[in-house]
C-alpha cells in the first residue's frame, strides 16, 4: 500500500526530474531535501521507507527530538532555520548540514563545537537576496568576505549559498533574486572557492530555481502537505 507522503514524494521526484529536464541540466543534478519542520517522526520514517535520505529541520527542538526518535536510520540532518549563538551545540553536534550561517561568530562556534569524533559540519552562507529588513541573511556585498573566514575554520565545510527569496508570485523578481544567488557563488568560484552547491528552490518555486542552477532544493509542502502551525 502506498502512503500518501510516498506519492507526494514521487509526484515532487517527478517534478523534480521534469525541471531538469526542461532547464538542460543532467538527470539526478539537483538533491531533494524533504523540509519535514512541525511534521512528527512517523511522516519522516515514511518518506524514508520511500527511498527520502535528506531531512531539513528549521527549530533544534526538532532536531533533537526526531534525530533522538529516529536515531537507528541514516538520516542527513540538515538544519535550515534561523540559529541563535546559544542554540549552536546540539546543531554541530547533530546535524550533518548547516544551510543558514549568516554571520562569523555562529560559524565560529558551530567549528569549535562540532565533535572531532564526526567529520566537519558541511555549511552553506545564507544570503538575504531580497533585501527585504525582516529576512535573515548576510548582505549580498558581505558574502565573499564571510565566505572566505568561513572556509578557513577548521571543522566546518563551506559548500555553498543559499537563499529564500521574497514571497511573491512574480517570477521575474524571483528569478532575480535566484539569479543573484548564483551570480555570488560565480563571483567566489573566479576568486577560487570551489563552491558545489545552491540550496535554493521550495514547493513553489523548484522549477524556476532549478532553472537558475539550483543543486539542491528544500521542498515541505508539496511532500508533507500544509504545516498547521506556521514557521
Ligand atoms: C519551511 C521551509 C522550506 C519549505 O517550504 P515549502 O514551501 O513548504 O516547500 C524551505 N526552506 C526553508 C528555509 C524553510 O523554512
Amino acid at each position: 500500500m502506498t502512503s500518501a507522503i510516498s506519492s507526494s514524494l514521487a509526484a515532487v521526484r517527478q517534478r523534480l526530474a521534469a525541471a531538469e529536464a526542461a532547464a538542460g541540466r543532467a538527470a539526478g543534478s539537483v538533491c531533494l531535501l524533504a523540509v519535514s519542520k512541525t511534521f512528527p517522526a512517523d511522516a519522516i520514517q515514511e518518506a524514508y521507507d520511500a527511498g527520502q535520505r535528506a531531512f531539513g529541520e528549521n527549530y533544534v527542538q526538532e532536531l533533537q527530538a526526531k534525530s533522538a526518535e529516529l536515531a537507528g536510520l541514516d538520516i542527513e540532518w540538515h538544519f535550515i532555520g534561523p540559529l541563535q549563538s546559544n542554540k549552536t551545540r546540539p546543531v554541530a553536534e547533530l546535524a550533518h548540514w548547516v544551510h543558514s550561517v549568516e554571520r562569523l561568530k555562529i560559524a565560529e562556534r558551530l567549528s569549535a563545537q562540532r565533535p572531532e569524533s564526526l567529520p566537519p559540519l558541511n555549511v552553506c552562507l545564507q544570503v538575504n537576496v531580497s533585501g527585504e529588513e525582516s529576512k535573515s541573511g548576510c548582505a549580498p556585498h558581505e558574502a565573499l568576505a564571510l565566505a572566505r573566514a568561513v572556509a578557513a575554520l577548521p571543522r566546518l565545510r563551506l559548500r555553498g549559498l543559499m537563499c529564500i527569496p521574497e514571497p511573491t508570485a512574480d517570477q521575474a523578481r524571483l528569478a532575480q533574486q535566484f539569479a543573484l544567488l548564483h551570480g555570488l557563488r560565480d563571483e567566489m568560484a573566479a576568486q577560487g572557492m570551489v563552491l558545489d552547491t545552491l540550496s535554493m528552490g521550495m514547493s513553489s518555486d523548484l522549477e524556476l530555481a532549478v532553472r537558475e542552477d539550483s543543486t539542491l532544493v528544500r521542498v515541505g509542502t508539496a511532500i508533507f502537505g500544509s504545516r498547521t502551525y506556521p514557521a
